[in-house]
């Protein structure tokens, strides 16, 4: 642990800090911040071009400002500093003095009082939103169809996982819905690509508009979608949300001028009658998508049609 002493201060006071010109100088031209906190929650010195945040005296007061999801890791690695004595970083979104929310780094450095323990903390702020922000568009590029927006197979299938071992801990049911557009070669092809992009767009937006908050839509690719409810009472809940989004799908359609109608296949599986794992559920979600296609198309089948009973 560094010692006060070491640091040049016998005892601490904004006033002292302040008259050493050159750490003055130092501080001042670092772009990250600093505040100095005693053992009694004090904040005792903070450097002038302190991010946008306005500080408080005590560090009660800051904590008001960290967001309330970030607040127990912040005490959490208050009290390990404390009793670790030594450096570690957090990190936390701050509300600006301006409105508006930070990403902060804090790296906290005990020093030692008078009687060896720790008497200050020295905390190093670090504004870090656009790293955040870069990092938050890079998972967005990831994880998202960059036409509908939509969760793409790659978060899909994550979820699936997820999904699948919370119904197996708790003995639920899932759904899974396998959708295909019927003919859209042929909007494309009668309508132009571009029209066939806006028609993707409207078909994404209109299947959301049929599922809960806690179901998942995800595009495939093409015109595949997938439709995963993760907690089904049983297999007719499945088939009302599939009627519902064939009523859906059924409405007339308009796009650049055109006007039209549309339909979807469907295949649809049920954990855990018709597989136990994704690869089986996705296996047999596609057999049923297949049977539609080949029995004429505009439909939706169930796997298999005894567990509709
Ligand atoms: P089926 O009834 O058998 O499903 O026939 P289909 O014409 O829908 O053919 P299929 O599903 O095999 O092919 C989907 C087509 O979607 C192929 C491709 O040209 C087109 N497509 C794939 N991605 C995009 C896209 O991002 N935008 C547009 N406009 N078209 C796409
Ligand atoms: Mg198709």
């Amino acid at each position: 642990m560094e010692s006060m002493s070491q640091w040049g201060f016998d005892r601490l006071t904004s006033g002292l800090m302040e008259r050493s010109d050159v750490l003055r100088h130092i501080l001042q031209s670092m772009s990250d911040s600093i505040m100095i906190v005693d053992s009694g929650g004090e904040i005792v010195y903070a450097s002038s071009q302190h991010l946008c945040i306005s500080v408080p005296s005590h560090i009660a007061k800051y904590m008001d400002n960290v967001h309330e999801r970030c607040r127990k890791a912040v005490v959490r690695t208050f009290y390990r500093i404390k009793k670790q004595g030594k450096p570690i970083s957090v990190q936390y979104e701050y509300k600006a003095a301006g409105g508006g929310w930070l990403w902060v780094e804090s790296t906290g450095i005990p020093l030692a009082g008078g009687n060896g323990e720790v008497g200050y903390i020295a905390v190093l702020m670090k504004d870090i939103t656009q790293r955040k922000q870069a990092e938050e568009s890079l998972r967005e590029l990831a994880f998202h169809d960059p036409l509908t927006g939509l969760p793409n197979r790659r978060l899909f299938r994550e979820h699936l996982l997820q999904s699948l071992a919370q119904a197996k801990r708790s003995r639920g049911l899932l759904g899974l819905m396998y959708l295909d557009i019927d003919d859209f070669k042929l909007i494309n092809d009668t309508m132009g690509h571009e029209a066939g992009d806006d028609f993707l767009k409207a078909f994404a937006t209109r299947i959301k508009g049929c599922i809960r908050e806690v179901d998942m839509v995800a595009r495939m690719g093409g015109d595949e979608f997938t439709v995963l409810l993760p907690t089904v009472d049983s297999a007719s809940n499945v088939e009302k949300v599939a009627k519902r989004i064939f009523a859906a799908i059924s409405a007339p359609w308009e796009t650049r001028g055109h006007q039209f109608s549309a339909t979807v296949s469907c295949g649809i599986v049920v954990y855990p009658a018709n597989g136990e794992d994704a690869a089986t559920l996705l296996r047999n979600v596609d057999t049923a998508l297949y049977k539609v296609k080949e029995s004429g198309r505009n439909n939706y089948m169930f796997y298999d049609p005894a567990i509709l009973k």
